[in-house]
């Protein structure tokens, strides 16, 4: 029986460019979905723009135009950009539409139904020129801990403490400048903090089909803590949808962008039913035989795992069957940056190169954890071009030939013989489990072994040198033919990772769209196919440093509310979203910047390690004896887990000969030598290039 599935991804906010870090999640549903597609399964993947909010509102109006104007041009732009990276949604919908106004009402009705929204008095920072309640983000002022001025109402990009509004020094208004002032006014809650929400989720979150183990010892933290209420009513002047009063009538309350923006999943379907007769109900109701998976980014865990179910499961709906939570992206190892030019915009992108080949790299970098994954550009042309060009494509361009010229394009029979290793990955199905567990990387890494099964087939019999030869046409057919059975089942393996180079290989192979079934069967003997032409070209890494250039932008600060995406996040009140939203800020991370005084201060010289030994009692010790070209220093080195002392005599470091003798516990440290660490190993001690002398000082 095929199995019925809906799968969304997070809604881009509706108030920025879609960028490479937004597409590991588009990129990572979309090959999911398709997938699923080629399994035969019915899949549908419905996703939206997030329209509503102040950041939009203020953003509008900011350029002249109404926030619907802003929404529309922008879903144009987002629906160009997923386009471009061939991310086939079966609906691509908004938020600020009837559908979501319509689940919304009927999720809150529900919960109040249900007595499970409670209205309270809060009081908040009000702008009394712009004459609207600030979120956190559009309230600044100077941090109360290390007094930086200019600083955020939720936490401070100096120091990096996290706060209340209310703590911040000599406050001012983001939007107007105005010295805020404090009123209250009656806010909606939805009750988390009731015990049939808390002990609804700690049974939904312990269930290990609905979140990842890293993810259910994350809720797990936050349930034990205990949930608040969630806010989710704001006031006008708001971009959204106004909560209706029970008489119906205005209540001068707007539902908060964070609660419309997942009911949108439900509207962007419901769009989709209306379209095509499908049954809303058959996907949404409690006893539903229908799958629901949301692929989500790490910082949004809280909304998806907690808020939204509690809400689903209050109001007469289904819950999800699965959330899928993702890591960020880092680019060479460090965050997206303007600066560095690696905050790189999906249609910058698109100008410069293949949207196949990043399609492939963050496939084959996924495996279904929460870990980030690194975008490194140099490792990312050097495995497209070796594993797609190298190996995969390189099978039909070296034999496709032989098949045009010497067979009028006819294929013969194949050598079973050469495919058992295919029938057997096949049989045991590694790489459809691999897809299935959203663990891309290893699907790919099976899928590379059999291209190289084939490359290794062909090495062998060598078809070029049949070719030169009388009386082996039988023999050259032969081979060539299964080449192309190969290559059409690592096409199929790979289509759904790279939907439109497996469309053109389709063509040139003039067979129907590729299902998985189709392995079963080998390309018949006497099937005609089409002249091979070229299928991929090699990145070239220049065209990698023209982008990245092109995406260096001047280190001015943007503009308070042209700020993208996280103002929204850290609209949020858990500390937790806040710390993630500012760290996908985009100021340098390098900053503050220090001036060349401030280096020369730190005396750099070169050293000789004369003699290096353990400490008695130490675990991570070595005491160190360096000569500094005349004068020796002792020093004890953290270094004991990566260097036998032995290794260490007679070579040449640096050390910092200027730092303040210390007493520790085994003696006096006269200094410290450099060495490079993180997360992938270390510590690594430097060594200068040879002809560098002892005592020679680092500028
Ligand atoms: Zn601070």
């Amino acid at each position: 029986m095929p199995r019925k599935i809906l799968v969304t991804s997070a809604l881009p906010y509706a108030n920025g460019s879609i960028h490479l870090g937004h597409l590991v999640e588009y990129i990572q549903t979309d090959i999911w979905a398709r997938f699923q597609k080629m399994r035969g399964n019915t899949c549908f993947y419905c996703c939206a723009d997030d329209t509503h909010g102040t950041p939009i509102m203020l953003r509008a109006e900011k350029e002249g135009i109404t926030p619907e104007q802003l929404i529309d041009r922008t879903w144009h732009e987002h629906k160009r950009d997923f386009d471009g990276f061939h991310i086939d949604f079966d609906n691509y919908y908004s938020t600020n539409t009837p559908e979501t106004r319509h689940y919304a009402d009927t999720i809150y009705t529900r919960l109040k139904q249900a007595g499970l929204i409670e209205i309270r008095s809060i009081e908040q920072f009000y702008d009394p020129v712009k004459e609207m309640f600030l979120p956190d983000r559009f309230i600044k002022g100077e941090c109360p801990k290390c007094h930086a001025k200019d600083q955020y109402g939720d936490n401070c990009e100096a120091c990096g403490a996290a706060y209340q509004p209310t703590d911040l020094i000599e406050p001012y208004s983001a939007v107007s400048g105005a010295k805020p002032v404090r009123k209250e006014s009656d806010h909606h809650f939805f009750k988390l903090s009731d015990p049939r929400c808390a002990d609804f989720l700690k049974q939904w979150t312990a269930d290990p089909a609905h979140v990842q183990a890293e993810a259910a010892n994350k809720l797990g933290e936050w349930l034990q803590a205990g949930l608040s209420d969630w806010d989710i009513s704001r006031d006008a002047p708001y971009f959204g949808f106004e909560i209706p009063g029970d008489d119906g009538k205005p209540t001068g309350k707007y539902y908060y962008v964070w609660l419309d923006a997942p009911i949108g999943y439900m509207g962007s379907f419901q769009n989709l039913c209306d379209k095509t007769g499908l049954d809303f109900n058959e996907f949404w109701k409690p006893d539903s035989d229908a799958e629901l998976y949301h692929f989500i980014g790490k910082d949004i865990l809280y909304f998806h795992a907690l808020f939204w179910p509690a809400e689903l499961a209050h109001a007469g709906f289904r819950t999800p069957t699965g959330v899928f939570c993702h890591g960020f992206l880092t680019v060479n190892g460090l965050k997206m940056s303007k600066s560095r030019g690696t905050f790189i915009t999906a249609e910058s992108y698109l100008n410069h190169l293949n949207p196949e080949w990043l399609r492939y790299y963050y496939a084959a970098k996924l495996n279904g954890s929460m870990e980030d994954i690194d975008l490194n550009l140099e490792d990312f042309a050097a495995r497209v071009n070796s594993d797609l060009v190298g190996k995969y494509v390189n099978i039909a361009s070296r034999c496709a030939g032989f098949i045009s010229k010497r067979f009028s394009g006819k294929l013969g029979a194949v050598d079973m013989n050469a495919t058992t290793e295919f029938s057997q990955a096949y049989a045991d199905g590694a790489i459809a489990n691999s897809y299935e567990e959203r663990d891309f990387g290893r699907a790919l890494r099976e899928i590379m072994r059999l291209a190289d099964v084939a490359n290794q087939y062909i090495a062998e019999r060598k078809p070029w040198e049949m070719a030169k030869q009388e009386g082996r046409e039988a023999e050259l057919l032969e081979v060539c033919s299964t080449a192309m059975t190969q290559f059409r089942d690592l096409t199929l393996y790979l289509k759904p990772v790279l939907p439109k180079l497996a469309e053109q290989v389709e063509a040139f192979l003039n067979i129907p769209p590729l299902t998985w079934t189709d392995i079963w069967t080998p390309l018949p003997a006497g099937h005609a196919i089409n002249e091979y032409q070229h299928l991929m070209t090699r990145i070239d890494p220049k065209k990698i440093e023209i982008m990245v250039e092109e995406n260096k932008q001047s280190l001015a600060p943007v503009p308070e509310v042209a700020a993208p995406a996280p103002i929204k996040h850290a609209e949020h009140q858990q500390s937790e979203a806040k710390a993630e939203a500012a760290a996908s800020d985009e100021k340098s991370m390098w900053e503050p910047f220090i001036s060349i005084d401030d280096f020369t201060k730190v005396d750099l010289r070169i050293a000789r390690i004369a003699n290096a030994e353990h400490v008695e009692g130490a675990d991570k010790l070595l005491k160190l004896t360096l000569d500094l070209g005349g004068e020796t220093r002792t020093v004890f080195a953290g270094i004991k887990a990566a260097y036998a002392p032995e290794t260490l005599i007679g070579r040449l470091t640096v050390m910092v000969a200027n730092l303040a003798p210390r007493k520790m516990k085994f003696g006096m440290s006269e200094g410290m030598v450099c060495a490079a660490s993180d997360e992938r190993g270390g510590p690594f001690l430097l060594s200068p290039d040879s002809g560098a002398q002892p005592g020679m000082r680092i500028k």
